[in-house]
């Protein structure tokens, strides 16, 4: 998968994983196996951008300022949605 995907699969599993977390906190008011889950379902996410949000070409670390539907790299220009410079 190329970089601007899995941002966005990683946003998407912290984003679904802190609003099942903030619902079921809601409902059982409290910690459960529920809870816990999606918790580290968006503790996954988190870890997964952290090691998949990088250019490509110049291994910057993609925070969450540069916008997902960037196509670039805002620091070196590279494209993000291109898989041939991953591996080196
Ligand atoms: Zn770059």
């Amino acid at each position: 998968m190329s970089c601007s995907k899995w941002r966005w699969v990683s946003s998407g599993m912290e984003t679904v994983g802190a609003l099942l977390l903030l619902i079921t906190f809601f409902v059982q008011r409290g910690w459960s196996l529920v809870s816990i889950a999606c918790a580290a379902l968006m503790l996954a996410g988190i870890a997964l951008s952290a090691v998949k949000c990088r250019c490509p070409v110049c291994r910057r670390y993609l925070s969450g300022r540069v916008p997902l539907s960037a196509t670039r790299c805002p620091f070196c220009g590279a494209s993000l949605s291109e898989e041939k410079a991953a591996h080196k």
